[in-house]
């Protein structure tokens, strides 16, 4: 394998609060062992433009507390074709890259995938992605630090939730995967969490409100995960007004809130482990993993299984919810 002498870093798809400590974590571990380091600009859209920029260790200096990415992000459609992809080839190699680390989520690490096997170089990746999605890894960079802002913006909503002695629908990320919905709802209290990984099983809503989760409250908060599949909080409330007309019922979509801020001191350690240890897995002679956490040891998850395999919820936590909200 040839040897690497200069190392690339891009983040790419959704941004997620902790990709900064990302950023700065690689850059001065990869200095630390000696390599050069260049930051592409946008995700793979700056490898097609040549937005590269040579990184020294002060150009990750005061990063580590802020949220979303000093890079930028983007979603490249370009990229997506074998022709973007070459020119994305030809303008990292004249720019002497020959390894890169790609902070994103499960599309951002397909691209990273796709690209390694056709033009046969190292890649590492790092889930960064509030959605906690990627199958290998127990958490990805910035899910905590949403999950804190969800529950805030709860906390706040079920003031005016048990005023008025309302039903909300509080809609949150995640369109193919509930795990903040599931843990948002435990962390705030929330009656219920209506998620996809169950919605072809049974039908959530008619469940939730035929076990009378309102008997003993005069209010109630159920937080949804953005998906076609349940429906949406907007989907579930006009049903509700429908089939339930009793409910005095509001939506809340928290939106890209969830997205921002300062990431919290976990996503900051995450982000600096993973960070380090992906140097460390091109020194190692790694190439096409993911860096993932289990059970708090960094481990090494091949693309294939980090983007095919589905991450499954805890269903535990589904009881949870509903013994601790009688
Ligand atoms: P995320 O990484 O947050 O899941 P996306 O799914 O939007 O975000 O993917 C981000 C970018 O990764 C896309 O805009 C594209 O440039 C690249 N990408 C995603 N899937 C592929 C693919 N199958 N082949 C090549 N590039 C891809």
């Amino acid at each position: 394998m040839a040897e690497i002498k200069c190392i690339g870093i891009l983040t790419s798809g959704g941004d997620a609060p902790g990709m900064n400590a990302a950023i700065r974590a690689v850059t001065r571990t990869a200095i630390y062992n000696g390599f050069e380091v260049k930051g592409i600009m946008r995700g793979y859209k700056g490898l097609i433009t040549n937005e590269i920029i040579p990184f020294k260790t002060q150009n990750v200096s005061n990063i580590i507390q802020q949220g979303g990415t000093i890079l930028k992000t983007a979603r490249c459609m370009e990229f997506m074709t074998p022709e973007g992809r070459k020119l994305a080839y030809e303008n990292m190699t004249a720019q002497g890259i020959d390894a890169l680390v790609v902070i994103g989520g499960d599309g951002s690490l397909s691209g990273a995938r796709i690209f390694a096997s056709e033009y046969n170089f190292p890649i590492v990746g790092m889930p960064g992605t509030i959605d906690n999605d990627l199958f290998g890894t127990d958490t990805t960079i910035g899910y905590d630090t949403a999950l804190n802002t969800i529950m805030e913006a709860v906390d706040k909503i079920r003031d005016t939730a048990s005023s008025h002695e309302r039903l909300f629908f509080i809609e949150v990320m995640g369109r193919e995967a509930g795990f903040l919905a599931l843990n948002g709802a435990i962390a705030s209290g929330a009656e219920a969490a209506i998620i996809p990984e169950i919605a072809t099983e049974v039908d959530q809503l008619s469940e939730l409100i035929g076990n009378g989760f309102r008997k003993s409250k005069n209010s109630s908060i159920v937080l949804v995960a953005e998906s076609e599949l349940t429906g949406g909080a907007t989907g579930l409330a006009e049903r509700v007004k429908n089939e339930f007309p009793q409910y005095d019922v509001r939506v809340t979509i928290l939106g890209h809130i969830q997205r921002g801020g300062s990431p919290s001191a976990s996503d900051r350690i995450l982000a600096s482990r993973m960070g380090e240890a992906s140097i460390n897995a091109l020194l190692e002679g790694q190439r096409n993993v993911m860096i993932g956490i289990q059970n708090d040891e960094l481990v090494y998850i091949p693309f294939s299984k980090a983007i095919k395999n589905q991450k499954p919820i805890n269903r535990d936590l589904l009881n949870t919810i509903k013994i601790l909200s009688i």
